[in-house]
C-alpha cells in the first residue's frame, strides 16, 4: 500500500513513512491511493475475531512494512480487557429498539481517543526502535487530546511527550489526570495564557525548521493517517454486534469536532462495510452542519467559536475534512488544492452547493447531519437517565440527539460514546442535580501529587525548557 497527499504531491509513501508525520510536505493530508475492499465472505470471517484480531486484520490491509508478527503483537498488547475494561474493548448495547451506544471510552483516560492513541504509542516505540531514533513530541491541549497522549506515551521508549495546556484553565479532574503522571518521559508544561497561546506557541517551535530538526520534534495531532485507521476498526466491531449477518445495513451517529472519527466511518464504508448512514452531529459549533445541509464550508473565526458544554467538539475548522472532499471531488488532487489552500486562504469560505458532487455527500457517500444546542444536551441527558437509567457524557448526548433525527425503520442505529460523564461532571451536575460515578481508579486523583512546570506564554521559555530535558 502506498499513501499519497490530497494536494497532488507526485510522490508516495509507505506507511511507516508517514507515521510519524503530520501533513503532507504540500500541506496535504495522507490517504491511502485506493481503499482495499471487503466482500460478504471476509466479513463473515472476520466476524467471529477477537477485537486485537480484527484490528490486526483490518491494519495489516493498509500497513505492509511492519511483518505481520509483528503487527500482530502490537495489535495484542494495544486492546486488552487490563487496558480498556472489558474483552469486548468497544461493547454494544441497546438502548431502545433499534438505537445502540457503541463504548469507546473505557480507556485510561475515558475518552474515544484512547482507542486510536493506545495504538500509536506502541507503533512509535516500534518504529523508532527499528530506527533507532528518537522523538519529542511537542503539543497543545484543553483536555481530551493531551491526556489521550501522555497515557499512550507514558514509559515508551524513544518518545518524550512536553504538552502544553493554559493554566487553571481544564477542570480539576482532567488536570488531576495529566498532571498525577509521574513517569520521567512526560513533561507538562502549564502556560501562563488561554489554549490560543500554546497552540501558538507549538505552531511557532515547530515552525522553527532547525529548532524541530535538532531536538526531533513531532505531533500527534488529529490528522495522523496511523490515527484514523486505527479508528476504522470499532466501526467494524460495531457492525458485527448490531447485526447477525452480513445482508444487513447499520447507521452510526458520530458525535464530530475536527472530523477524524467519522473520516474513519468513511473509509470503513469505502471498504465496503455495510454502513446505510453516517451521521455528522456537531453542537453550536455547527461548521460541518452547515456544509451538508448547504454545501458551504465556511470555517469560524476565534470570535465566532462558541465554548459549549460539549467542549472537544468546539472547532472554527475541522482538520480532517479535507480528506473526505478529496473523495467527493472523485479525488481531484488539484480542486481539493484550490479550495482549501486559495478559496479558504482568500475567502474563508468555499460553496459546492450548486456542484453536482455535492449531491453525492448524501447519496453516494452517507453523509447527513444535525446540530444540538446545549438544551438539547441536557433534555437528552435527562431523558436518557430517567427512562433507561443510563447516564451519558454531553458529546454522546449530541451523538443520541441527532441520531434520533435520521431514523431509518429496520437499520440498527448505531451512537458512538466519545467521553465518559465524569469528565464533564459540571454540565451532568446542571441536568441531573447529582455527579456522575466515578470509575474506581480515579478515585481522589485530584489529591495526588502534580507533575507540573509553569512557564511564561513565551515561545523561548518552551523552546529553553524542551533544550534542557532532551537528553
Ligand atoms: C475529540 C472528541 C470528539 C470529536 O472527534 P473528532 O474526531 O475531532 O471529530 C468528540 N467527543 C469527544 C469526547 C472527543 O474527545
Amino acid at each position: 500500500m502506498r499513501y499519497l497527499s490530497t494536494r497532488g504531491d507526485p510522490e508516495r509513501r509507505r506507511f511507516c513513512e508517514i507515521l510519524l508525520e503530520g501533513l503532507a510536505p504540500d500541506g496535504g493530508l495522507y490517504l491511502p491511493e485506493h481503499y482495499p475492499q471487503v466482500d460478504a465472505a471476509t466479513l463473515s470471517r472476520w466476524r467471529g475475531l477477537a477485537y486485537a484480531d480484527l484490528a490486526f486484520e483490518v491494519l495489516s490491509l493498509y500497513i505492509d512494512d511492519i511483518p505481520a508478527a509483528d503487527l500482530k503483537a502490537i495489535c495484542a498488547r494495544t486492546y486488552t480487557a487490563e487496558i480498556f475494561g472489558t474483552a469486548e474493548i468497544v461493547p454494544l448495547r441497546e438502548l431502545e429498539d433499534g438505537v445502540y451506544l457503541e463504548a469507546l471510552s473505557n480507556g485510561p483516560t475515558l475518552a474515544f481517543k484512547d482507542m486510536a492513541m493506545q495504538m500509536l504509542g506502541n507503533l512509535f516505540e516500534y518504529e523508532l526502535a527499528r530506527r533507532g531514533e528518537e522523538l519529542n513530541i511537542l503539543g497543545a491541549t484543553s483536555g481530551d487530546t493531551g491526556s489521550a497522549a501522555e497515557y499512550a506515551m507514558r514509559g515508551k521508549k524513544g518518545v518524550r511527550v512536553f504538552m502544553t495546556s493554559p493554566d487553571g484553565r481544564m477542570s480539576a479532574f482532567q488536570q488531576a489526570q495529566m498532571f498525577s503522571l509521574q513517569d520521567p518521559n512526560i513533561h507538562n508544561l502549564a502556560i501562563n495564557g488561554v489554549f490560543d497561546d500554546c497552540q501558538d506557541i507549538v505552531k511557532a517551535v515547530s515552525g522553527d525548521l532547525a529548532f524541530k530538526r535538532k531536538y526531533r520534534i513531532g505531533t500527534v495531532n488529529s490528522i495522523n493517517w496511523a490515527r484514523l485507521l486505527a479508528q476504522v476498526v470499532y466501526y467494524f466491531a460495531g457492525y458485527f454486534q448490531a447485526t447477525s449477518s452480513e445482508d444487513r445495513q447499520v447507521s452510526f451517529a458520530v458525535p464530530s469536532g475536527n472530523f477524524g472519527n467519522v473520516c474513519a466511518g468513511h473509509v470503513a464504508r469505502m471498504m465496503g462495510l455495510p454502513i446505510r448512514q453516517l451521521v455528522v452531529a456537531t453542537n453550536e459549533n455547527d461548521v460541518l452542519d452547515e456544509f451538508f445541509r448547504t454545501g458551504v464550508y465556511r470555517v469560524r473565526s476565534a470570535a465566532d467559536t462558541h465554548e459549549t458544554s460539549s467542549p472537544s467538539m468546539d472547532i472554527s475548522k475541522a482538520s480532517n475534512f479535507e480528506r473526505f472532499v478529496f473523495d467527493l471531488l472523485g479525488r481531484d488532487a488539484a480542486r481539493t488544492r484550490s479550495l482549501f489552500e486559495t478559496e479558504l486562504g482568500r475567502a474563508g469560505l468555499f460553496d459546492l452547493g450548486r456542484d453536482p458532487a455535492f449531491a453525492h455527500a448524501a447519496e453516494k457517500f452517507g453523509f447527513v447531519s444535525s446540530r444540538s444546542t446545549h438544551a438539547d444536551r441536557l433534555a437528552t441527558i435527562r431523558d436518557t437517565d430517567a427512562r433507561y437509567a443510563t447516564l451519558i457524557d454531553t458529546h454522546t448526548a449530541d451523538g443520541l440527539k441527532a441520531a434520533r433525527e435520521h431514523l431509518v425503520p429496520g437499520v440498527p442505529m448505531i451512537v458512538l460514546e466519545t467521553a465518559l460523564p465524569i469528565k464533564f461532571a459540571g454540565t451532568i451536575v446542571e441536568a441531573l442535580g447529582r455527579e456522575p460515578d466515578r470509575p474506581a481508579r480515579f478515585e481522589g486523583i485530584e489529591a495526588l501529587p502534580k507533575r507540573v512546570v509553569k512557564l511564561p506564554a513565551e515561545v523561548d521559555a518552551i523552546k529553553a525548557y524542551i533544550a534542557q530535558h532532551c537528553d
